[in-house]
């Protein structure tokens, strides 16, 4: 999606409330968002924050210690029109229609109400599942604000957004539970119900979950990240080079094992059949799983095929077997993944780059 396809529109309602809406022009994507806060004057790091609360979302500077990156000049050149005044931005896309915009920015309950219709809309709907996921301000493990983005994952549609405040609530590790915890109240107070949620394999999530008897399932893509830098870094020892050729395969099969399954055993039994497939047998001794689903046929290369009891075997197995990765690959989400949750991500970096510093309101306005 280019830059000249999005409009974002942000408009002050009372002196506490802010509506900011985000739209995509893409072919597919029409992304709302709507952050719904009462956040406490504390919060705002400068004083005149509650009486001019545009004015404060002026970016402080972190001083540059490294050479800028090619985006971030662009960021920097393209942001002031952004922040600089409270008049609404002049989007320079095609479809643009001045009246459209007066309009949206002028009515502000027009554009309340488009969250509200999406969320009455799910409260009406079976088999709702979510996903979740905190952007941190920050990289590292220094970040002051968190945004759990929650997303309707089969229309791809942000549902809503939290801003926490890593001090608000006793650190950075706490602001990803909190997020969540705090828009699940507010899904609930709607009348949404969901089938199941998605989101990474945070230790405080799953446990919130267990605890809330929500239905939860991981995303593919960061548990297989994880097991793929591991295997990565196996791979380069002595012995296990011939590991380098199945680093593919084995992601693969961890996508095809997900979406595939529909059990528990199901799932189990699909991912321990690698160990097999990998020494050339492709019949299991597991009934959920009896035998491979491809075709049987010689083998052009017959050197990528591994050997019981060698080096790389062995690591390969104690790798994927570990009790931690048996019990994660039985809660792999079986049709739905974060990757839209992420792209949105990538997106509100452009509005919220990760190395210069915003406060409360600048940011949430991001
Ligand atoms: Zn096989």
């Amino acid at each position: 999606m280019s830059r000249d396809q999005l409009k974002v529109y942000a408009v002050p309602v009372q002196d506490v409330d802010l509506v900011t809406v985000v739209r995509c022009c893409g072919r597919r994507n029409t992304l709302y968002v709507r952050t719904q806060t009462n956040f406490p004057s504390t919060d705002v790091g400068v004083g005149t924050a509650a009486a001019l609360p545009f004015l404060t979302s002026t970016p402080i500077k972190r001083p540059r210690k490294r050479r800028r990156t090619e985006l971030e000049e662009v960021e920097e050149e393209e942001e002031p029109a952004e922040h600089s005044s409270v008049d609404i931005p002049v989007p320079h896309d095609s479809t643009y229609d001045p009246v459209d915009t007066l309009n949206e920015s002028a009515d502000v309950t027009k554009e309340s109400s488009v969250p509200t219709a999406i969320l009455q809309q799910l409260s009406e709907q079976q088999n709702v599942v979510l996903g979740g996921d905190l952007r941190a301000d920050s990289p590292g493990h220094s970040a002051k604000y968190g945004s759990y983005t929650m997303m309707d994952l089969r229309t791809n549609t942000v549902i809503d957004l939290q801003l926490v405040q890593s001090n608000e609530v006793g650190g950075r590790y706490h602001m990803e539970k909190e997020g969540l915890k705090r828009s699940l109240a507010l899904l609930e107070e709607r009348g949404v119900t969901m089938e199941s949620i998605v989101t990474d394999r945070h230790p405080q999530i799953q446990k919130f979950l267990r605890e809330s008897n929500i239905t939860h399932y991981y995303d593919v893509w960061h548990m297989e990240k994880g097991l793929s830098r591991k295997l990565l870094k196996i791979s380069q020892n002595k012995g296990c080079e011939k590991l380098t050729k199945w680093l593919c395969s084995i992601k693969n099969h961890m996508y095809w094992t997900a979406a595939s399954s529909t059990s528990v055993p199901e799932r189990t039994a699909k991912w321990t059949s690698i160990f097999n497939h990998v020494l050339d047998v492709h019949t299991h001794d597991d009934p959920a799983f009896p035998q491979c689903l491809h075709p049987i046929r010689p083998s052009t290369d017959r050197s990528k095929w591994l050997t019981a009891g060698t080096p790389a075997f062995c690591r390969l197995e104690k790798a994927l077997t570990n009790k931690r990765v048996m019990k994660d690959v039985g809660k792999l989400s079986p049709h739905y993944q974060t990757s839209s949750l992420e792209a949105f991500h990538s997106l509100i970096l452009r509005f919220a780059p990760k190395n210069v510093v915003f406060p409360f309101l600048g940011m949430l306005c991001r």
